[in-house]
Order: structure tokens, then C-alpha cells, then sequence
């Protein structure tokens, strides 16, 4: 096919799913346009830089997966050096176990990389509407210099971000609407020395904090300065949303010798992001959303769940249905 006439898709959101999809649509023959609005990749599978090298996974903790072929993208990945296992020193009291955690390294972001070469991805491009054109789709928000709709248009973003693009969709917004995911604040904090609790990994007792980690105890992390992040409870987090990011830093601080159980060192870096749609809590309960005709499909995480491997379940199905409807085959990997 001639590239005046070669399908032409579109891709909302370089999270996992979206770029999952698009690399297995690209792998396939076709040629994607991912479009991003952060500067980044990989959405909450999130690493954030500060001074001295130091890194916070201040979005996604570490991933376990069941899914055959997942596992075999993780195994990849990780003989590529961009995983490695987490073996966390666990709170007194955590009874999970912690032999098949995986994180990204060096940082958690590095996973989604390899996803990613080769794409025509364009950063910074937030996407505001999606417009039904003659023949396909138009994207409002976003500079397409092709000057022909899309002819389908995966949109992996999450639901609440997905129904106002798809405001027009009476049928796929009420099916959107139903699905709920909760936020969480996250805080990323550096002690101005080595301070060591007796654990890498907790999860609070008492209503505020859900989780405590120490960052620098992951792969491939510097070791040298402690980094530890500290994960709101959903309650909080919601109670607390509109918080400016310094009052919620402040909060979030006051909240940690309580949690810790004693006096800390004191703070010399404490940054507070806020994830509005953070983890899933009623999920849609099937790995996609799409119209009758199969050109617009709305997937991510909270298809199925709050986990990684569901953003990965969702974007693999998602790209499957584009290829069958194209008549093209997915090649596996
Ligand atoms: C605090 C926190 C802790 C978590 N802990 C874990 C954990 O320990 N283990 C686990 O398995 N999972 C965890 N998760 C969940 C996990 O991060 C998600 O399931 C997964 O990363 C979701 O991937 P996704 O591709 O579906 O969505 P996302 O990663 O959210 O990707 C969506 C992308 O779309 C972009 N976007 C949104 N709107 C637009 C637009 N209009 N135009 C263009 N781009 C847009 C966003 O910027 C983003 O990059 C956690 C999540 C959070 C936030």
C-alpha cells in the first residue's frame, strides 16, 4: 500500500498501554502517531529526576506479572539490564511476599523504553477532543500536518481523561463514567543523612500514609543518598486533592515520624506530586472500550484493575483488534 493511502492510526498516551500498542501495530506494518502530553514516557510507570542522580519511582512501586506474555517482555527486559527483581527488607507485619517483584533500572521508566524506538512519538501534544471527520477521526489540541482524519484512534489515557475526549460518544461515556479510580499524593523525600528504620518497604498502620519506600534500595539506584517514597492513602488523597503541591509536602512530612515510629533526620528535599487518577478501584471489567464501527478504542489500566499488567492486558488486546481489522496479524513479542 502506497503511503497516500496506508491506514492511518493514532495513539492517545505513551503509558504502558499506548505504547505497547503501538509498538505491536508498528511491528506489524503499520505506522502509528503517538501523541503525549507530558515530556516524558512511560505515564505512571514514573521516575523523577532531582539533584546529585538521586531518582524517585514516585507513580508505580514495583510489577508482578502472571500474564504468559507479559512475564516474557519482563524476562526480556531484564536481560537486557532495564529490570531487575526488588528484594526489599519488608516492615515487621507485611505478609506479602516479595520474591517476584520487578522494578525498572535503573529507573522504573527504563521499561518502557525499548517500546518506544523506532515510533513517531510527539511529546508535549495533549490531545483535547476527539472529532468524528469524514472517514475517521480528527484530533483536536494537536498539530497533524497529514491533513487527513485518522482512520482509528486508540486512546490510552484514563477513563475520566478519556470521557471528556470522547465527549460526543453517548454510548462509550456512560460505560467511562461507571469506572472509578482513586487519586494518591505522593511524596518524595531525601534525609540529610543515611537513616535506616530497619526496613526498605512498609505499609502504615493508621488512615493517612499507604506505603513507605526506600527508592535507593531498588536496582541500579545511587545508594549513596537515601531517596524514600511515601504514598497518601486513597482517603487522603482525595480529602486532601486541591492542596497547593508545598502544603501537601508539609502535610504529607508532619505525618512521617508517626508512621516511622521515631524522630527523623531532618528533611533536606521533600516534593509532593499529586496523581489525580492514581489507582483503580471499580474497573470496566473487560480489556477495552470501542464505538460499533471498531475505529475509536479506549483502553488502559482500569479495564481491568489497578496493576501495571492490566495497562499491558489492555494495550495488547487493544492492538490486536486494530490489526484484525486492517486484516493484518500480530507478531508475537
Ligand atoms: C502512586 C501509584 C502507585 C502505583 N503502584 C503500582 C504498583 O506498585 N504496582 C502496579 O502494578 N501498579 C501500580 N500503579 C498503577 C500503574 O502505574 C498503572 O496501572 C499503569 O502504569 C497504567 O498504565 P496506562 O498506560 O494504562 O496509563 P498511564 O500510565 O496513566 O498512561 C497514560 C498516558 O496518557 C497521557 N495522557 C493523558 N491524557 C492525555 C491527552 N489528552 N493527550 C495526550 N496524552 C495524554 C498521560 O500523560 C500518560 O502518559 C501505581 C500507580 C500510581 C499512580
Amino acid at each position: 500500500m502506497g503511503d497516500e493511502r496506508a491506514a492511518r492510526i493514532a495513539v492517545i498516551g505513551a503509558g504502558l498501554a499506548g505504547l505497547l500498542c503501538a509498538r505491536r501495530l508498528q511491528d506489524a506494518g503499520l505506522h502509528p502517531v503517538v501523541f503525549e502530553k507530558s515530556r516524558g514516557l512511560g505515564g505512571r510507570l514514573a521516575t523523577r529526576r532531582a539533584e546529585d542522580n538521586r531518582t524517585f519511582d514516585h507513580g508505580a512501586q514495583y510489577i508482578t506479572a502472571r500474564n504468559p506474555s507479559f512475564r516474557a517482555m519482563l524476562g526480556r527486559a531484564r536481560q537486557a539490564g532495564k529490570a531487575d527483581l526488588w528484594r526489599p527488607r519488608l516492615a515487621p507485619g507485611m505478609e506479602e511476599r516479595s520474591e517476584d517483584w520487578l522494578v525498572g533500572a535503573p529507573a522504573m521508566n527504563a521499561l518502557v523504553r525499548p517500546l518506544a524506538e523506532g515510533l513517531d512519538i510527539r511529546q508535549q501534544s495533549q490531545v483535547t477532543a476527539l472529532r468524528r471527520a469524514l472517514g475517521g477521526w480528527h484530533l483536536e489540541g494537536v498539530e497533524d500536518e497529514a491533513g487527513r482524519p485518522f482512520d482509528a484512534v486508540v486512546c490510552a489515557v484514563p477513563a475520566p481523561q478519556a470521557q471528556t475526549l470522547a465527549a460526543d460518544e453517548a454510548a462509550l461515556v456512560e460505560h467511562l463514567a461507571a469506572v472509578r479510580i482513586a487519586p494518591c499524593w505522593a511524596l518524595m523525600v531525601t534525609f540529610s543523612e543515611l537513616f535506616d528504620p530497619g526496613f526498605d518497604a512498609c505499609r502504615p498502620d493508621g488512615e493517612a500514609l499507604a506505603w513507605i519506600a526506600r527508592n535507593s534500595s531498588k536496582p541500579g539506584r545511587a545508594a549513596a543518598r537515601d531517596t524514600w517514597v511515601i504514598h497518601a492513602s486513597p482517603d487522603w488523597s482525595r480529602e486532601n486533592l486541591e492542596l497547593e503541591r508545598e502544603e501537601a509536602a508539609a502535610r504529607i512530612v508532619a505525618l512521617l515520624p508517626a508512621a516511622f515510629g521515631r524522630d527523623l533526620p531532618p528533611i533536606d528535599h521533600a516534593v509532593a506530586h499529586r496523581w489525580r487518577y492514581a489507582l483503580t478501584t471499580a474497573p470496566l471489567g473487560r480489556p477495552y472500550l470501542a464505538t460499533g464501527d471498531g475505529s475509536l478504542l479506549i483502553g488502559g489500566d482500569w479495564c481491568l484493575g489497578a496493576r501495571v499488567e492490566c495497562a499491558y492486558e489492555s494495550g495488547e488486546a487493544m492492538a490486536a483488534a486494530v490489526l484484525e481489522r486492517f486484516g493484518l496479524e500480530q507478531l508475537d513479542g
